[in-house]
């Protein structure tokens, strides 16, 4: 049995989350500074996230509307690959982790890293 299915606080790992690229660039007013280009940049990462609010340090925080009222994510089987390959009690994400913040989730894809840095050509 996973750790998810005996979770206190399920789906806490999906309810908001900032986005941190592979070279520590996270999503922030400061590279994003509208809404719109966040919008486009959820759109060219394929992921379902929506912004949710700017925290304290300028950093976008997401929710997924895919998650379900239990905690459970509603479209597991299509669920983005920075999903599928979210480690339980280790990401910062998790409540079972000594790192968690519970609003970072990273995108370990180096193509949505790319796309996601704004100093890439
Ligand atoms: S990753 Fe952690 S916080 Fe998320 S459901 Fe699993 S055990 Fe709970
Ligand atoms: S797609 Fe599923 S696993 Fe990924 S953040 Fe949304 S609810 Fe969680």
């Amino acid at each position: 049995m996973s750790l998810c299915e005996t979770c206190i606080f399920p789906g806490m790992c999906c309810r908001y989350f900032a986005l941190q690229t592979e070279e520590g660039d996270w999503l922030n007013t400061t590279n994003y500074p509208t809404s719109r280009s966040i919008y486009e940049i959820l759109r060219i990462l394929k992921v379902p996230f929506k912004p949710l609010m700017i925290d304290k340090k300028g950093n976008w925080l997401f929710w997924c509307p895919n998650l379900k009222i239990n905690g459970k994510c509603g479209d597991y089987e299509y669920r983005p690959k920075l999903c599928k390959d979210y480690k339980e009690a280790t990401g910062k994400m998790c409540i079972y982790s000594e790192k968690c913040t519970q609003s970072t989730l990273s995108i370990k894809e180096k193509e949505l890293a790319k796309t996601v840095n704004v100093n890439s050509p």
